[in-house]
């Protein structure tokens, strides 16, 4: 009888994935298989020859043919990466995609500008990964997230437990600012971070299997054009952002000039700026609000 070894296995899943067209076959091979077996990623390749047993292989192999289907291979084994962190992830929540790490990072730059304790609000915040990156990389970050559902609510406690974050990281069920407005006499936010759902209905359609038929709707979607989201935050923005804040959204990749406009029109802001990712795609939008003050004379630069 053929002995499986974990060599053996790698080539063999990561050839089942190839053909079923996986997106990152070798990767999500070594992924399933980790998990399967109670290992890091590396400790596959320093126990190469290691003999794996029956009741594993028949795991592994329910698994692997779900993967084939393009199951997301980050719901099967019930997380992913983020900033370097581990987070755990469920159906009830967007896997976080690496093009957020932008929006993280811009996150942590602003913080990085000011002193004391920083009020950051995150809304739609899913498993929690953006509030949690934030806070684990700035002492000074409190965070109140925010989500609609209360499932995803759940994951993200898990993660901000699993991180150690209860003291800094507050989570709040319902929508958008709606579970902020009890806060609002004693806090307005240094700054408001947002991933929303931003996929147009044409855009929905066309999504990829392993996107469209296993993460949530509500989610991704974000009305005809994919902008409503971003229409309810800019409304309301003026009553809970501080004055001298800044307001960072994750947007479409070809949302750039849309979201410009729909933040300029609140005449609120003095900078914004459309970035793109590493793949060239429109990705993050930094406002910042306007720091002068209405009654001071303009300062002086020349001294
Ligand atoms: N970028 C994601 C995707 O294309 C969408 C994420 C979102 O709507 N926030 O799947």
């Amino acid at each position: 009888m053929m002995q499986w070894t974990i060599q053996k296995l790698l080539a063999w899943i990561t050839e089942y994935l190839t053909k079923n067209k996986v997106d990152a076959p070798r990767l999500s091979a070594e992924m399933l298989l980790s998990h399967v077996l109670g290992l890091k990623r590396i400790e596959l390749y320093t126990q190469f020859d290691q003999i794996v047993e029956k009741d594993t292989l028949d795991r592994l192999h329910g698994l692997v043919k779900r993967a084939g289907l393009h199951e997301p291979v980050a719901y099967l084994v019930g997380r992913t990466e983020f900033y370097s962190l581990e987070m755990e992830v469920a159906a009830d929540c967007l896997i976080p995609r690496p093009e957020t790490e932008l929006l993280v990072q811009r996150a942590i730059e602003f913080l990085r500008t000011r002193e004391g304790k920083q009020h950051v609000c995150d809304l739609c915040t899913g498993c929690g990964c953006i509030a949690i990156a934030i806070a684990k990389n700035h002492a000074n970050a409190h965070v109140v997230a925010t989500d609609i559902s209360d499932k995803a609510l759940a994951v993200a406690a898990r993660n901000v437990e699993k991180h150690g974050l209860q003291e800094r990281v507050e989570l709040l069920c319902g929508d958008l600012f709606d579970p902020l407005v009890p806060h609002l006499d004693a806090t307005q936010w240094d700054l408001i971070v947002c991933n929303p759902p931003y996929v147009s209905a044409a855009e929905y359609e066309a999504l990829d299997k392993n996107v469209k038929d296993y993460e949530p709707k509500a989610a991704l979607l974000a009305g005809e054009d994919g902008l409503d989201i971003y229409r309810r935050i800019v409304e309301k923005i003026d009553r809970f952002l501080k004055p001298d804040g800044a307001l960072l959204l994750e947007i479409g990749y070809a949302q750039g000039p849309a979201v410009r406009e729909l933040v300029e029109r609140t005449a609120l802001f003095s900078t914004i700026t459309v970035e793109k990712d590493n793949q060239n795609n429109d990705r993050v939008v930094t406002a910042r609000r306007t720091t002068v003050s209405q009654d001071s004379p303009p300062a002086d630069r020349s001294v």
